[in-house]
């Protein structure tokens, strides 16, 4: 791999940062290496593939792009973000450990530590990294992580990395950034001081919704070397094919990440604009609440496809939303070319506890919306005639239209378990 590119902008990088024609064959596009196994040419002598459960040439090509597009070493790639989080956690904590997490991140990432980290005896404080100050006095003897997420799911609410990065550096507790919504296209946590990134490259990464994967990503040679230790020691390595397929999503990661935030930033203010829409949270709105740190800490004026919505009416009226929508599809994914519906009570965050919830934010009539690269106005048409039929007010059902009179026949209510 050419890890010695010398990188241009981020388009040039995402190209042809770490990666170079197949030496053998010329071929331009790296090849698609299935083998589980490598033959060594004699003992002890190797091409330094041995086993696919540690090393694949796809693989590693992946790992030099993504670190090339960070300006970081190569990257070590996972067959999930949730497979990425655990052997970073599993890198860097023990048993008697405590790690300082913000407290509107990933749902997967609260249940991992509530549930799984803490029968291992490894102790999770959430709190609202928002205020980097409730990060510095969270802080104990034994904390050895601090992990955030910025923008925060499903919320957007920001926290400032720089801000949390100085308190890690000055407390010798090492950062971990999970910069999966904006990837290294439009926030890098790195140039910011943080240790380590995390990713689910299922996400934007890859951005077709067609492979699934994670990867840690850092400058730290020792850390890296950890993380590729509890690899091969847990076996969450990506599988080539999807590890192929994410190298050619990557290619279009800049241009796609443009056209995802100029359609989010589309669709947000057509939502504000919207009488039955309360609130709209999108880092790219003039109003947004963090719009200072928003323009210092995102890149190039983006601020990426995320956004949600809160629709007036709860739970009932985010339901017949979500169930009207036609070119937006209702599903539990962010970061595809396609426009994207999520409920998070009901879906992403129906683990968390209601109270816990409106804590931070996530509302019974929360819509989370992952912007496609599709037209904008088809989009903002969809989601507006769908606002507008949850709100309609329905015709009273005459006695004598259809077989019940309107009774029976009528669409049933869906319950919403919240
Ligand atoms: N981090 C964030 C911000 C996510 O949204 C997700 C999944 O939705 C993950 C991590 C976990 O990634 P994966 O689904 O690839 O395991």
């Amino acid at each position: 791999m050419c890890s010695d590119y010398t990188i241009a902008g981020a388009s040039t990088t995402a190209i042809h940062g770490g990666l170079s024609p197949d030496p053998q064959t010329g071929a331009l596009v790296q090849p698609l290496v299935q083998s589980t196994t490598f033959v060594n040419e004699a003992v002890g002598v190797s091409k330094g593939y041995a086993y696919s459960r540690v090393s694949n040439p796809t693989v590693s090509a992946l790992e030099a792009q993504l670190g090339a597009l960070e300006g970081a070493l190569p990257a070590v790639c996972f067959g999930t973000g949730l497979a990425a989080e655990t052997a970073l956690f599993l890198s860097l904590l023990k048993a008697g450990d405590h790690v300082v997490l913000g407290d509107a991140i990933y749902g997967g990432t609260v249940r991992l530590v509530e549930q799984v980290l803490s029968g291992l005896g490894i102790q999770g404080a959430f709190v609202d990294s928002s205020d980097p100050e409730n990060v510095r006095k969270a802080l104990r003897p034994n904390t050895k992580l601090i992990f955030i997420e910025s923008p925060a799911n499903p919320t957007m609410k920001l926290t400032d990395v720089e801000a949390v990065a100085k308190i890690g550096k000055a407390a010798g507790v090492k950062v971990a950034v999970d910069n999966t919504f904006l990837t290294p296209v439009i926030q890098r946590p790195l140039d910011l001081g943080v240790d380590v990134c995390v990713y689910s490259t299922t996400k934007h990464i890859e951005g077709h919704s067609t492979a699934v994967g994670g990867s840690v990503v850092s400058r730290d040679a020792e850390l890296l070397e950890r993380v590729r230790f509890i690899r091969k020691c847990t076996g969450g390595i990506q599988a080539a094919f999807q590890a192929w397929l994410t190298v050619r999503g990557v290619k279009t990661l800049p241009l796609r990440l443009k056209q995802h935030s100029a359609n989010a930033l589309a669709v947000a203010k057509a939502l504000r604009a919207n009488p039955h829409v309360a609130r709209v949270n999108y880092p790219g709105l003039d109003d947004f609440p963090q719009r200072e740190l928003a323009e210092r800490q995102h890149l190039g004026g983006l601020h990426g496809g995320l956004l949600s919505f809160e629709v007036v009416g709860g739970a009932d009226a985010a339901v017949k939303v979500l169930n009207s929508a036609k070119l937006c599809s209702l599903v539990e994914h962010l970061g595809s070319v396609e426009t994207l519906l999520t409920h998070p009570v009901t879906m992403t965050h129906a683990d968390v506890p209601r109270e816990h919830r409106l804590k931070v934010g996530i509302t019974d009539g929360l819509i989370r919306v992952s912007v496609g690269i599709e037209d904008a106005p088809d989009i903002i048409a969809d989601l507006e005639h769908a606002i507008a039929l949850a709100h309609e007010v329905p015709a009273k059902p005459k006695a004598s239209a259809g077989c019940c009179g309107g009774g029976a026949c009528a669409k049933p209510e869906v319950e919403v378990a919240v």
